[in-house]
């Protein structure tokens, strides 16, 4: 009972009993049996869905109750504000609750006032950088999806933030939960903690494979769709699921794939909707086509009134929100999404269909299957507890072959174990210099011990290989300037003391140091191709066919006088670091790119590789990076860049924070390196990204509730400042929001205008077409 659970402050008890939970789950009360509400590490191994959320609460809650903070780490941004409105429940027992986001740079200080704190491990790693006192007020340790340590790019950050955590705190507890993996209990060993290993489930499981007319389960038998109609495996599905009064959740394996099965499966759902549901997902339409006017928000707006949506990283955070509601809610009836989010969003359904059980993996090139751990965490979203009698899980079969081979492959298979990523490069790279920076380790030695310390350790049968990788990327910070070394101790030099704190990879570092310094000494493009042929007709990264005439501009910089760099040649530089994800060259693009390259060579930084070189295709997939910024920079429409560069919204969103976070490096290390004139000229185009504008509306775009697109009708309406905004006619503010009289008075205060009161006559008709 939840009640027999030990060391819960006052009321916690009856307050979740109220709540519907009053038994605990079998993992849970194995949990709690092995202490976990009274200070013990502990490794969850569960499946989806069967309570973790509640074991990391009672170890949570009696840990403060005992005294001292509780971190729980999430994997992904978007769920840190989900899980801590979760937690924000107990406020109500005098915990506070307080969310990490954002910011790399800022020591957290805001924090220390709160008793349960919710962040990313980037942004914890980056809060141990910067110092952050309370960090070892922490007596509790949460780390949700611990299996990602596994992640090549995200888990090495995970897996050292947790073994400097326990380094750093003495007698730390530590409660890892992971989906069911082959070797938790290797988990378990590296963390010195008890285990949980379980396939318990609150609501039993049917997986299947769909093949023909039925689908054939687990357990033997075979069942007859309920339809005739539909045109293809799933939507015969998604049918008679709908029949049966139910909802299903389709994986598929992009974005794209996603948009289009949300469009066809609208067709079918349109059919069973009652007037209720229908006046319901009108609503929530007008609410998705309120967030943005994109065509993605005007597609999603378009499903949802069918009953049908999709789901992905690339939607706005509002969008995914009231999708996941209205879901829930049953009002939307089948929802197609990419895995990214799925898994960490709780959104369960009576009917899963994992669609696609394989991807495109650019590295391995081609498609590769998914992993038995992925699908089943995917399997694990069917059913909800207390509504559906049962969940169902299928995959689909073109023909008998692939029947057998999806039993073989996912239905019988037991998930891969987790293997730690930690011998990587790019990870050593930055958390070798964070270990140095922070004063954490100042040896060598001391060094190995540390990474001794961490899951690769534990796992590794070539425990020289961890060495050899740290003597080669202690070397590169040496070499880079980031860390020196004298009489066999270790320091950090305050380059690398900030770039440490900046948390870019050292490498992104050492590449825009290299820009700066470049731009200091007049170095673009086109110089390097001239020295480097001697000859500017000769082969740079231009090929003869593509020959043009140099323009004096060029020339004139080629001399070696340092110019100011321009807001490409800085876009182009932050896209170069391998901190920037990279956008694909299409075919076509090579020619396009290399095209425009030769036209803005006296803009870019340092000299570009040969057109032979490897390196070159980098290099131009940077410059297809800078000009999607300057796009973005020069107001185009996201629309319109979507289509140009083939992506969605959260893509351009995704690249114009990281090359906002980017540039911000850039101006403290041109501080660092005294360049005051590169300094300024980064902070424009910092401010050019975050802002989405031209250079004349910088000073307007930095108004509160104006942005780029008010922004430009108000300068188009002869409001070009905020001082021109202060002393503003209303009736021109109101045109350029289109007569939103509450948005115009918002923003006239913001900007401290004297009146910001409207008065009705001004909002008519006629003042705002004249302004438009
Ligand atoms: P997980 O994190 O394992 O994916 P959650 O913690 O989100 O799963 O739990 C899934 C659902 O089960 C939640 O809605 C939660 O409120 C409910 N739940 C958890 N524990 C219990 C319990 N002991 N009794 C009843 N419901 C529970």
């Amino acid at each position: 009972k939840v009640a027999d659970v030990p060391g819960l402050p006052e009321g916690v008890a009856d307050h979740l009993e109220s709540g519907g939970i009053e038994e605990l789950y079998p993992p849970q009360a194995e949990a709690v049996e092995a202490g976990v509400a009274e200070g013990e590490s502990l490794v969850a191994s569960v499946p989806t869905a069967s309570g973790k959320t509640l074991v990391a609460e009672l170890a949570m809650l009696s840990a403060v109750e005992r005294g001292g903070k509780a971190l729980y780490i999430v994997p992904l941004r978007a769920l840190a504000g989900e899980k801590a409105t979760e937690f924000e429940e107990f406020e109500q027992f005098g915990f506070s609750v307080g969310v990490s986001t954002g910011n790399y740079e800022d020591d957290g200080s805001r924090l220390s006032g709160n008793d349960i704190i919710v962040a990313t491990s980037e942004k914890v790693d980056s809060l141990v950088r910067n110092g952050a006192g309370w960090i070892d007020d922490l007596s509790c340790v949460v780390a949700d999806e611990v299996h990602l340590v596994d992640d090549d790019h995200r888990g090495p950050t995970l897996e050292v933030t947790l073994a400097k955590l326990r380094q750093r705190v003495q007698d730390l507890q530590v409660v890892a939960l992971s989906a069911t993996v082959g070797n938790a209990d290797e988990i378990a060993e590296w963390l010195d903690a008890e285990l949980v290993d379980s396939t318990w489930r609150p609501i039993d499981l049917r997986t299947g494979v769909h093949y023909g007319q039925g689908v054939h389960y687990d357990d033997g038998t075979q069942e007859e769709l309920a339809t005739g109609g539909s045109d293809s495996q799933t939507a015969a599905i998604v049918e008679d699921t709908l029949q049966d009064g139910g909802s299903t959740l389709v994986f598929v394996n992009s974005r794209r794939n996603a948009e289009a099965a949300a469009r066809r499966l609208a067709d079918v759902t349109k059919q069973g909707i009652s007037d209720d549901d229908r006046q319901r997902l009108r609503e929530v339409a007008d609410e998705i086509r309120g967030v943005s006017d994109t065509e993605t928000s005007d597609d999603l707006a378009d499903a949802v009134e069918k009953g049908a949506a999709f789901h992905h990283a690339g939607l706005a955070r509002e969008h995914r929100e009231l999708v996941e509601d209205a879901f829930r809610e049953r009002a939307i009836k089948v929802v197609s999404a990419t895995p990214t989010l799925a898994a960490g969003v709780n959104t369960p359904s009576r009917r899963v269909v994992v669609r696609d059980w394989q991807r495109y993996d650019g590295t391995a090139g081609g498609m590769q299957p998914l992993s038995v751990l992925e699908v089943h965490q995917m399997f694990g979203r069917a059913g909800r507890p207390g509504r559906d009698p049962y969940g169902e899980a299928v995959l689909l079969a073109n023909n008998h072959d692939e029947l057998e081979e999806l039993f073989d492959r996912y239905i019988y298979a037991e998930p891969e174990p987790v293997r730690s990523k930690l011998a990587a490069e790019p990870a050593l790279r930055t958390h070798v210099l964070a270990a140095v920076a922070t004063g954490f380790t100042t040896t060598e030695d001391a060094l190995h011990e540390f990474l001794g310390e961490t899951l690769y350790a534990t796992q590794t049968d070539d425990p020289g290989r961890l060495k050899r990788v740290t003597k080669d990327v202690l070397a590169y910070l040496e070499r880079n300037g980031f860390v020196e070394r004298e009489d066999g101790t270790l320091r950090a030099t305050s380059t690398g003391h900030l770039v440490s704190q900046l948390y870019v990879d050292p490498m992104s570092a050492a590449t825009l140091v290299d820009g700066l310094r470049a731009a200091e000494r007049g170095e673009t493009a086109s110089s390097g191709r001239q020295r480097a042929s001697g000859d500017p007709e000769e082969a740079g990264f231009q090929t003869a066919g593509e020959m043009q005439e140099t323009d004096s501009e060029a020339d004139s910089d080629a001399d070696g006088e340092g110019a100011s760099p321009t807001p490409f040649g800085l876009f182009h530089l932050v896209s170069r670091t391998p901190d920037m994800y990279e956008l694909y060259l299409r075919s076509g693009d090579r020619e396009q790119y290399t095209e425009l390259a030769y036209e803005r060579e006296d803009e870019l930084l340092g000299s570009a590789p040969r057109e032979e070189e490897a390196a070159f295709e980098d290099w131009l997939s940077a410059l297809k990076t800078a000009k999607l910024l300057e796009d973005w920079a020069s107001e185009l429409d996201e629309d319109r860049i979507a289509e140009r560069y083939g992506v969605g919204p959260g893509d351009i969103r995704g690249k114009v924070e990281t090359a906002e976070w980017l540039l911000h490096a850039a101006e403290r290390l041109a501080g660092d390196l005294d360049d005051v004139e590169s300094a300024a000229a980064v902070r424009e185009a910092r401010k050019r990204v975050e802002y989405g504008v031209r250079e004349e509306l910088l000073d307007l775009a930095g108004v509160r509730d104006v942005g780029r697109k008010r922004a430009r009708r108000l300068y188009n309406a002869g409001i070009e400042s905020r001082a021109d905004l202060r002393n503003a006619e209303k009736s021109l503010v109101l045109g350029a929001v289109r007569g939103r009289e509450k948005t115009a008075e918002r923003i006239l205060e913001n900007v401290g205008h004297p009146d910001p009161e409207m008065d009705a006559v001004s909002a008519d008709a006629d003042a705002a077409a004249a302004a438009e």
